[in-house]
């Protein structure tokens, strides 16, 4: 169990990048949803010793770590957003060089436990072929092969998936959630799919605050016979965004469909149930002028 409380972040400037996080995080995957600048990378920087908080606590099995992080260091894996790679060298010699940084131990010798890593990232076909030809999603799992070295039981995956196409994705989310089978795997995203496809749980982050955490069908459930949607004129979709809780306008084959919830009144003529998606409750959690 990974145990935050009221951790803060300010800034130079200052902005405050998080205004008091509390979260219990147990083990398996565990999803950290917001959009951009809500604090992800902040809190998940904090959380991988790399960055000292201004105020807060981090409670890792009962041991305190905030003020010691080189005491995690060991046990846990990091995937930074922004990976940063050596183009020119193949992914066996960049996994090589970054083993040999990190000061894993490797009884077997480095190069064995290079291609062990690569084998259960699934890239030993591209072992030898250089970084720079390597797709989105192959590099994203070297990231994970670097992470996941010395079996740590912290595993912290920051926005992993995006820029990764719908294959490379689902891929993607296989090793993940092989991973999250016997350690913690606190994955952030600003994908809802990302969500709905790997995390029993997960919190919502906006400016910096925990909005909620839940489940996604509990999520889902808090919409449930409230969620109408509508086909409309671009001017009425406009028109009901000021009337109505509007969550959702999408174009679907140049047609206007409008999600929106409702409270005690009914719904706009014409509008019919729908089912609650992820996304749904996502934005209905987040929208605009919701209280943090
Ligand atoms: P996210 O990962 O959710 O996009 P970040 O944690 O990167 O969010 O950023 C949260 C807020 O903190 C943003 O307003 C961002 O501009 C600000 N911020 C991030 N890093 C710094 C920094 N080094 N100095 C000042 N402000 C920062
Ligand atoms: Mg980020």
């Amino acid at each position: 169990m990974l145990s935050i409380s009221d951790l803060v972040k300010v800034y130079p400037g200052p902005v405050t990048a998080l205004h008091g996080v509390s979260l219990e995080i147990p083990t398996g995957m565990f999803g950290l949803l917001g959009p951009n600048g809500s604090g992800k990378s902040t809190l998940m920087r904090i959380l991988a010793g790399l960055l000292t908080p201004t105020s807060g606590r981090i409670v890792w099995d009962h041991e305190d770590v905030t003020n010691t992080p080189e005491r995690v260091w060991p046990r846990l894996g990091y995937l930074p957003q922004d990976f940063g790679f050596y183009p020119n060298l193949s992914g066996a010699a960049m996994l090589q060089h970054l083993l040999t940084l990190k000061g894993v131990e490797a009884p077997g010798g480095l190069a064995r436990l290079t291609s062990e890593l690569l084998e259960r990232v699934n890239l030993t076909h591209a072992a030898h072929r250089k970084v720079k030809q390597y797709s989105g999603g192959m590099r994203q799992r070297l990231g994970i092969a670097q992470a996941i070295a010395g079996n740590p039981s912290l595993l912290i995956v920051d926005e992993p998936t995006a820029g990764l196409d719908p294959e490379e994705r689902l891929r993607f989310y296989r090793l993940l959630s092989e991973l999250a089978e016997n350690r913690i795997v606190l994955l952030s995203t600003h994908i809802v799919d990302d969500v709905a496809m790997l995390c029993p749980r997960f919190a919502v982050i906006r400016f910096g605050r925990l909005v909620t955490v839940t489940t996604p069908r509990a999520a889902r459930a808090e919409l449930q016979s409230r969620l109408y949607e509508g086909i409309v004129s671009r001017t009425d979709a406009d028109r009901l965004s000021q009337t109505h809780a509007v969550t959702h306008v999408r174009l679907v084959e140049g047609q206007h469909v409008v999600r929106l919830v409702v409270g005690d009144t009914p719904p706009p003529a014409g509008f019919v149930l729908a089912e609650p998606t992820l996304e749904d409750a996502y934005l209905w959690l987040t929208r605009a002028g919701a209280a943090a």
